[in-house]
């Protein structure tokens, strides 16, 4: 699936099949961006896919405000593939496009193999037709996990046809049938093989089929668009797509450079959290390098049941023990009726072979370890009593109650936990 830029194929494919109208298994379909070729036989997938990707377009313009789009010019053929022999007969697929698994692009044309869910094979479409957009808009997509982190960021999508949403996170499985990012992610979180973001800046092209290097590729993008101060340099850095070397990541890592131990730090955790359901306005960390140190005085605070990590406001010296104490109850939503959870949990329901509602910290160090590949698995510890933790250096605390990310909108309440220097 990689963006090949070096070829300028005019007139590489030929339209002068010898095959007469009557004849021609494929069928070929007009929208407004896209010409679609291919041997689907369901009318409404076909109209479908057309309709998804002009309406797509127009929101990968307003995401990368692009003020030069020619909607005049921009025109994208796809050849959506069930029998490959097919398109091959009648030179459809020319000798520059290497063996691929999902798609390929090149320039303004891109090939898809239909997949087997009708989403599945529309966002390859659109994941595809993002690698000829950027080619088009900016020369080329940056580096390979800018590449392929901004084609599945723009891809992913919600609806479809004049409703299509891009950029959208899905809620469930079942809403993106075969995606299957979020199982390889989980498989590779169990493994404590999730990589560094320098792990992921570094991957090379050639990502033939490799779902995980995708999943965290496009973990990444997210990390980046996610956070209101980020996301100008996630859009500048498209300006220098042109520039697939080492100085695309350095001009990334050096407009957050002063920000690099909180990227670093939002990474871990969103690493550990990212699944269905997930919801920025309830993700994102309020941590900063300008967090004061805590001098040792007793810290109350609450931790709302409804949000994700949420920092105590200050970071933590190594070299001490810490009291923590929590009290009040929360209500879950879960099911047809609430459950009501005190900071221990409901032993009835797990989330992660933990009791649903169980109060969780985070102690997470400031610096993490240089030259790591893959990241330290998070220290995470439940208050479900009165606990004196051990802290072994400089570290933000955060608190979040334990549930799906998908399922904390109709949590309510909050926790109230009490901080002491122990001995
Ligand atoms: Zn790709």
């Amino acid at each position: 699936m990689k963006l090949a830029i070096l070829i300028l194929c005019v007139g590489l494919c030929s339209f002068t099949s010898s095959a007469t109208a009557a004849e021609d298994p494929l069928v070929r379909r007009e929208g407004k961006y896209l010409e679609l070729i291919t041997d689907l036989d369901s009318e409404q997938e076909i109209n479908t896919i057309v309709s998804t990707f002009d309406h797509a377009v127009e929101q990968w313009v307003a995401f990368w405000n692009d003020q030069n789009f020619d909607p005049a010019t921009f025109r994208v053929q796809a050849y959506v593939m069930r029998n490959e022999a097919t398109f091959r007969a009648q030179g459809l697929i020319p000798i520059q496009v290497p063996d691929f698994n999902f798609g390929y692009a090149l320039n303004q044309q891109i090939w898809i193999k239909a997949q087997p869910s009708e989403y599945y094979t529309r966002h390859l479409v659109l994941h595809e037709g993002v690698h000829a957009y950027m080619f088009d808009a900016f020369g080329g997509a940056g580096t390979t996990w800018f590449q392929e982190g901004t084609a599945e960021l723009l891809g992913l999508h919600s609806s479809s046809g004049n409703s299509v949403l891009v950029n959208s996170i899905p809620t469930s499985r079942e809403q993106v049938p075969f995606w299957g990012r979020f199982k390889r992610m989980e498989q590779i979180r169990q493994e404590n093989k999730v990589p560094t973001v320098e792990t992921v800046m570094g991957y090379r092209p050639n990502l033939l089929g490799d779902v995980g290097s995708y999943s965290w590729s496009w973990a990444l993008v997210q990390l980046l668009q996610g956070y209101p101060e980020y996301r100008e340099t996630l859009i500048d850095a498209a300006q220098q797509g042109a520039d697939q070397g080492t100085g695309f990541n350095r001009i990334v890592s050096g407009a957050l450079k002063d920000q690099w131990p909180i990227v670093s730090a939002r990474w871990r955790l969103l690493c550990e959290d990212l699944d269905y359901g997930f919801d920025w306005e309830r993700e994102r960390v309020a941590i900063s390098v300008k967090d004061p140190l805590w001098q040792g005085q007793p810290l109350e605070l609450s931790v709302r049941a409804d949000q994700g990590w949420q920092s105590i406001g200050v970071r933590v010296p190594g070299g001490i023990k810490i009291r923590f104490a929590a009290e009040g109850k929360i209500t879950l939503a879960e099911t047809t009726r609430p459950w009501i959870s005190e900071p221990a949990g409901i032993t009835l329901q797990y989330h992660r072979n933990r009791p649903l509602g169980q109060l969780l910290v985070c102690i997470l160090p400031n610096a993490m370890p240089d030259n790591a590949e893959s990241l330290e698995p998070l220290e995470i510890h439940a208050i479900d009593e009165e606990k004196l933790l051990e802290i072994d250096q400089y570290s933000w605390l955060l608190f979040r109650v334990n549930d799906a990310v998908g399922s904390l909108s109709d949590n309510q309440g909050d926790f109230q936990v009490n901080l002491t220097v122990g001995s």
